[in-house]
């Protein structure tokens, strides 16, 4: 546990499952207060609060599009109206969707745009504009992947998405640093959450993804929220800008493995 984290206000967007579930349980064992955005799944963003309580934590839920400035002003707002502050923002929201680019339809292209870029900005936003207000230190942590790095054939919006991540995560890094507002990244790899249930129910699948990971085995959603936790904490004060790739190795470019190449 860090000490510092007790009691501090996060905001956590897409915490009905996966990752954002797996973050809101870690942040209530750290007896912090989460404010636990959904975009349609009340029940697992419920189910997260109940055991954020139970850890220690305070938490509500709260109904919003990530794609939309009215949904993150919403979300800032359960922040200042339930705990009266608001100290770490995580974007975590993200969507995927699959199709060999040239048949790829606009409209597809933009709805994972939309959640896992531009969400990302209006989060950001919103929460900059808090903590410059306040004139408090702050902390942003956005949820990239390891497809900033590594490109994904038939991913192309989520890929070109999470490169977008990258380099905003890094240039308001650098922006807001005389601020003292941190922004961070996470870099997940193959991680066992419902975004990959299908992929990982066929066995073949699964096995090939495996083999991409150096440390032999698909990651587990804690891991990711113990990423979390220390960029979140002062434990990592002197910490902006980076991605913490979390990923078992998956961007050390596995196929180099044995001396081959
Ligand atoms: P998931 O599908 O289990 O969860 C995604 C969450 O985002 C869901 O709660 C969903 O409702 C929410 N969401 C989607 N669109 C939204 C919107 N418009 N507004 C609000 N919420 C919305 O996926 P996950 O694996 O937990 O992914 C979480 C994050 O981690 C995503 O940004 C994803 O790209 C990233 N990531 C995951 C992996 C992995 O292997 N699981 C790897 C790399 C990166």
């Amino acid at each position: 546990m860090y000490k510092d984290l007790n009691k501090k206000v996060a905001v956590i967007t897409g915490g009905s499952k996966g990752i954002g579930t797996a973050i809101s349980k870690r942040f209530g064992q750290e007896h912090m207060s989460v404010v636990i955005n959904y975009n349609s799944d009340s029940k697992g963003a419920q189910e997260a609060a109940d055991e954020v309580e139970q850890n220690g934590g305070q938490a509500v839920i709260v109904q919003a599009n990530v794609a939309t400035e009215e949904g993150n002003a919403s979300l800032l707002q359960a922040a200042i109206d339930n705990f009266g502050d608001l100290d770490i923002w995580v974007n975590n929201a993200g969507m995927e969707t699959k199709a060999p680019t040239h048949e790829l339809s606009l409209e597809d292209w933009n709805r994972v745009i939309a959640v896992d870029q531009t969400g990302v900005f209006l989060g950001s936003k919103t929460a900059l504009n808090y903590f410059k207000k306040q004139n408090k230190a702050g902390n942003i942590i956005n949820m990239s992947s390891v497809h900033e790095q590594i490109p994904w054939p038939t991913f192309s919006s989520y890929a070109a998405a999470k490169g977008g991540v990258k380099m905003f995560t890094k240039t308001i890094a650098m922006e807001y640093a005389k601020d003292n507002i941190r922004v961070n990244a996470i870099g997940p790899g193959a991680i066992n959450t419902p975004i990959n249930a299908k992929k990982f129910a066929d066995k073949e699948q699964y096995d090939q993804t495996v083999s991409m990971v150096p440390m032999n085995r698909i990651g587990k959603p804690e891991e990711v929220a113990a990423g979390a936790a220390w960029l979140a904490s002062s434990e990592s004060i002197y910490v902006t800008g980076v991605t913490l790739f979390i990923d078992g190795g998956m961007t050390l470019y596995p196929a180099f493995m044995n001396g081959q190449g």
